[in-house]
């Protein structure tokens, strides 16, 4: 049995639908993550689920319970948001306390789950600090520590990471990951990075106007997405607009593109950068190029070129040797191998 499941659940502000019959389900131990530009209806659809927000049509089920009318205190939900929310006045032990003591536990239940909790989040001696002493990343732990002990029967997350800076943030992230592995609790978090969400999710909800445009994993989304929005929101990818007729795709820009393997009924063409490799020299399958410009990224680089016709093809390689030493104007080749070439038809779809 799904640890939660959302069966055409639905948010309307007036006339707007904020969130459109949204169904999926969630599995025991599961990460799932939300994922979609900003007001999509990530964040609606979370709060329906915690009961910050009443849903217009719909219901939520919470291991096989009907909760869709339950006050937010009685659904047994963790939740942690953006910004933290700890209570100023109350020590690190009493924030993460205070849902045992609504509860109305005993003191020593309390002290030990408390500790507990801590210690998952490796905050054990921080117990008598205020949240103002501790630094943002530590305020996310008690927050993550707060919302497991009352032991949720499933996490919800609210870009819990985004306050906090590049460093911490990647490491907040492993954590994260690990203790979600090592409790086994169903969890879904939201985010609009989409790097975050490959890198946690055993399953992504790629969100776009309060509606689902696909749910996979992050692999599947990533080498079969099924609308153009997943292919440009999943990855990057440089679209060619054209035509295909059998082996052949035409570029609107008069480019063909031959491999083998059927074009027909294909109107994008969408390629990798990390997929397409840069050459020095001509060879079989390349296409000459020029560069237009190289962006340097340490361990990778990031070239423009222009393809003959007027197309542009944005490839990402591994820098150093002669890469290095590329500059614009330069003629060179772009190797494309069938495996970089994804083919979408009128309707965004990828074909094989
Ligand atoms: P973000 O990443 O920016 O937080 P989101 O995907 O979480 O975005 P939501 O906050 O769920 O998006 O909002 C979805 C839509 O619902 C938006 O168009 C938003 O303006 C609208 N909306 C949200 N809350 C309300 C409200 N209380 N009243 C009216 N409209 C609302």
């Amino acid at each position: 049995m799904p640890a939660l499941i959302l069966d055409r659940l639905t948010k309307l502000y007036g006339t707007h639908a904020a969130v459109e019959s949204l169904s999926l389900t969630v599995d025991d131990g599961e990460f799932l993550v939300l994922l979609g530009p900003s007001g999509c209806g990530k964040t609606t659809t979370l709060r329906m689920i915690a009961g910050f927000v009443e849903a217009s049509d719909g219901r939520v089920s919470l291991g096989g319970r009907d909760i869709t009318q339950e006050p937010p205190h009685r659904r047994n939900i963790g939740v942690v948001f953006q910004n933290y929310a700890l209570f100023p006045h109350l020590s690190v032990f009493e924030n993460v306390a205070f849902g045992l003591r609504r509860r109305k536990r005993p003191e020593a239940e309390i002290k030990e789950r408390v500790t507990r909790a801590l210690g998952l989040v490796r905050l054990e001696s921080f117990a008598e600090r205020m949240p103002k002493q501790m630094s943002g990343g530590q305020q996310q732990r008690v927050a993550i520590a707060r919302a497991l002990v009352i032991e949720p029967d499933i996490l919800l997350l609210d870009e819990p990471l985004s306050a906090l800076d590049a460093k911490l943030r990647h490491e907040v992230r492993q954590e994260l990951k690990a203790l979600q592995r090592l409790l086994g609790i169903a969890t879904i978090l939201v985010t609009h990075d989409q790097d975050e969400a490959m890198s946690l999710g055993d399953r992504l909800v790629v969100m776009n106007a309060g509606k689902v445009e696909q749910i996979g994993t992050p692999q599947a989304l990533y080498r079969r997405p099924a609308s153009r929005f997943v292919a440009g929101f999943i990855g990057r990818g440089n679209f060619l607009e054209g035509s295909g007729q059998g082996r052949q795709f035409t570029t609107n820009n008069g480019w063909t593109l031959e491999a083998e393997r059927s074009f027909d009924g294909v109107q994008t063409l969408m390629l990798r950068p990390e997929a397409l490799a840069m050459a020095a020299a001509a060879g079989p399958g390349r296409v000459p190029a020029r560069v237009s410009l190289v962006t340097y990224l340490g361990p990778i680089a990031e070239v423009a070129l222009d393809l003959p016709g007027g197309d542009r093809l944005l490839v990402e390689q591994a820098s150093g040797g002669w890469l290095d030493r590329t500059a614009p104007g330069q003629d060179v080749w772009v190797e494309i191998p069938p495996d970089a070439i994804i083919g979408l038809d009128a309707d965004g779809l990828a074909r094989a």
